[in-house]
């Protein structure tokens, strides 16, 4: 079902209250090092001040757990603000206090007030009713345009919508198109790869993609857990000997379900979990004792590329080796290189992923990549997220 947006309502002359995500990193002087996720809400906000509307923004930032503190304060998010839009962003003190209703109520059309980090109060995360409804009190329209915190029932997320009409900004429009349509709605051979840490975080991913995907492709840790459930000696790679049933389930329903699903046929192998370990690369018959796979290797790379060649959508979650070790970084930054040069629906999940496309240079090459981690994985994983749920169907 799709959702309204700002372009489906009246904004003009309403006070909106847009829940943004400006969770940016800054180093130990408050500096904001990476400025990427309020450049992002920019265009959604700018559409509200062109259209004369009185713009609340609203956002967390890192994890305060319910208390004031100055380094969580959304001040530097605010500076940031007022020199991208070229207009003074007021700052109010407090989230839904004394500051913010003065503000908010002198608020003349295209004007923008930042309040201060919902997480300063403990019941944002409690998606408290009497918090939600003092944060809808200051606004006539509820715009959600954070999707890394979609799959959160918070009160700024999702509880505000019950007091005020609830629309998305184009941020989150983006991801219920890409991610939806991909998932949903793809053209074929559709093919997803999936990466990272253990089998035991995507299990529901897995299940839920092979209801949809044709290939399915594993690599990363999890993949050793599927190979030693096929017999083969893994040596000292990640493996969770509680999911060896498991796996051996989710390779029959691939077979049932008749989705090709793809594991390593070759690996680069390290001595210890170390960047400059000692390395080989062997076939998956021939892992020893000793040894522990941390990246996949050349053949595998091969065979994962010509099915991805044939491929018209492709989604891709988490990285497929210790990409953050130069040594063992090839076979993600490969399948990157591969994705960006591909004439296909590429659709990346956030977190991992996205700094793996990043650091491989195919970033602006991708047809989408994810803002929300944890809210990509719970999207893939089929499961609906209270933060979109909450609005307007259109
Ligand atoms: P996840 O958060 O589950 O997506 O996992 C990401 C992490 O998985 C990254 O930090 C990778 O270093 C790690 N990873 C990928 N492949 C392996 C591997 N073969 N052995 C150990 N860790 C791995």
């Amino acid at each position: 079902m799709s959702k309204k947006t700002i372009r489906d309502i009246d904004v003009s002359g309403k006070k909106v209250l847009v829940r943004c995500d400006f969770n940016v990193p800054q180093d130990e002087n408050g500096n904001i090092t990476d400025t990427r996720r309020i450049e992002g809400a920019l265009p959604t906000i700018k559409y509200l001040i062109d259209h004369n509307a009185k713009v609340i923004l609203c956002s967390h930032l890192g994890r305060p757990k319910g208390e004031v503190k100055k380094e969580f304060s959304l001040r530097p998010v605010r500076d940031e603000l007022s020199k991208e839009l070229g207009i003074e962003v007021k700052m109010a003190d407090d989230i839904v206090g004394e500051s913010a209703k003065k503000l908010t109520s002198e608020m003349k059309e295209g004007e923008v007030v930042l309040l201060e980090n919902v997480r300063f109060d403990k019941r944002e995360e409690e998606n408290d009713e009497g918090f939600s409804k003092e944060l809808a009190s200051l606004a006539d329209v509820y715009v959600n345009d954070a999707f890394g915190t979609a799959h959160r029932a918070h009160s700024s997320t999702a509880g505000v919508a019950q007091f005020l009409p609830a629309v998305s900004g184009f941020l989150i429009e983006k991801e219920i198109k890409f991610l939806g349509d991909a998932l949903n709605n793809p053209e074929r051979p559709f093919v997803a790869i999936l990466g990272g840490k253990k089998v035991s975080d995507k299990i529901s991913v897995i299940n839920n993609l092979l209801e949809k995907v044709d290939t399915l492709i594993i690599g990363g840790g999890m993949a050793y857990t599927f190979l030693k459930a096929k017999g083969l000696n893994i040596g000292s790679s990640i493996c969770e000997e509680d999911k060896l049933d498991l796996a051996k389930e989710l390779m029959k329903k691939a077979e049932d379900k008749k989705v090709n699903l793809l594991l390593p046929v070759d690996v680069n192998m390290g001595k210890e979990f170390d960047k400059d370990t000692e390395s080989k690369i062997v076939s998956i018959e021939n892992m020893e004792d000793g040894w522990q796979g941390l990246d996949i290797g050349p053949k595998t790379i091969e065979e994962f590329t010509k099915v991805l060649e044939n491929a018209k959508t492709i989604m891709w979650n988490g990285p497929l080796g210790v990409f953050e070790f130069e040594k063992f970084a090839k076979g993600t930054n490969e399948i990157a290189k591969i994705l960006g040069s591909l004439n296909a629906t590429t659709v990346i999940g956030g977190g991992d992923s996205s700094s793996a496309v990043e650091k491989a240079g195919c970033a602006d090459k991708m047809t989408h990549i994810s803002t929300g981690g944890g809210a990509s994985l719970e999207y893939l994983e089929g499961k609906v997220l209270p933060g979109i749920d909450c609005l307007q169907d259109k």
